[in-house]
This record gives C-alpha cells, structure tokens and sequence, in this order.
C-alpha cells in the first residue's frame, strides 16, 4: 500500500476535526503495514493545546502496542507538523513522517524552520512531503472560507438587529422622545 493511500485514512480523521469545527487535520500511525494509533485535531473541543493530530495518534499508537517509542513506524499526516508535534516525532523514535500540505506559518518541516535537520539530534527521520497536499489544503481552506462566511453573517445579523429594533419601536421610540422634549422644552416657571 503506497503512501495515497495511508494518506486517504488520516484525511478521513480531519473530516473529524471539521465536524467538531476545529481546524480539519488528521493523523494516523502506521507499523507493519497496519495503523496502530489515529488522531485528528481537538485542542478547543478537548481544552487541550497538545491536542493536535499528531499527538493524539502517537498516544493512541503508545497506548496500543504499551511503549512510549514506536521504533519503525511511519507517521502520516495531513499538514506539516508544528514545533510541538516534531518534538514528539522524535521522542517517539518515528521512522518516517509523509506529510499532505505545507503550513507556511507554523510549520517546521521545511516552512518556518527545518527542524528534522538540527545536528543535536540524535534520531533522524525520514521525511515525505506533499501526499495529497492539493486535497489537505482544499479542505482546510474550505474550512476557512466556511468560517468567515459564518462570522460575516454574525456580523451582519448583529446589524440588521439593530435596524429592526429601530423599526419596530419607532413609535415607542418616539413618544419618549416627545416625553423628553415636553418635559426639559419647557421653561420652568420660576426662571422666566
Ligand atoms: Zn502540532
């Protein structure tokens, strides 16, 4: 089986993370030809900043075979790791990480820094980038698009309240404009 398709799998995970709308990433863990631990992104819906995809599917695969390093094995991912989750790559002794998309901001892969490369250390991972980027990055930028579709029409309901509060009690609206004008129009009798 070629790396399309482990790929396809830890693409089905960010379909998860979508659904809980967090940030559409997924994970899997792959040894012997078998997944051995998966994740998808969930640190607002798990109040839990490690929760990336990454981690949570190395968890699961330490948990599984009941060893905190996971010698052989391959990590596939849907977006180029952070800091944090290329630090736990190598404490876990990954093998081989394939990558979909590129994270410009954050990544340190191959965007904000090359991490895998640092001399100090002292486990080298074999690095695969861009399987399936084109289908990783459609899906998070629909993500995206999706979200600030939803945050404009928050806005422009907020807005469009307003105006219907005005309209709706114009004449409420009013009369206490006229009760003010009565009652501070009207030159007290003692100063005239
Ligand atoms: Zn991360």
């Amino acid at each position: 089986m070629d790396h399309e398709y482990w790929m396809e799998q830890a693409l089905s995970l960010a379909d998860r993370a979508e659904s809980k709308s967090e940030i559409p990433v997924g994970a899997i863990v792959v040894l012997d030809n078998e997944i051995i631990g998966q994740g998808y992104n969930a640190p607002i819906s798990n109040v839990d900043p490690t929760a990336h995809a990454e981690i949570q599917a190395i968890r699961s695969a330490c948990n599984r075979v009941g060893n905190y390093r996971l010698p052989g094995s391959r990590l596939y991912v849907t977006l180029e790791p952070c800091s944090m989750c290329a630090g736990a790559i190598v404490h876990a002794r990954i093998a081989q990480l394939i990558y979909g998309a590129v994270e410009p901001k954050s990544g340190v892969v191959c965007s904000q820094h090359q991490f895998f490369s640092e001399a100090f250390l002292n486990h080298k991972v074999d690095i695969v980038g861009g399987v399936l980027a084109e289908k990783a990055s459609e899906k998070l930028s629909g993500f995206f698009q999706y979200r600030r579709k939803q945050k404009n029409a928050q806005e422009n309901g907020l807005i469009g309240s307003f105006f219907d509060f005005i309209i709706n009690n114009i004449d409420s609206l009013l009369a206490s404009l006229h009760c003010l004008v009565l009652k501070y129009g009207q030159i007290p009798p003692n100063y005239s």
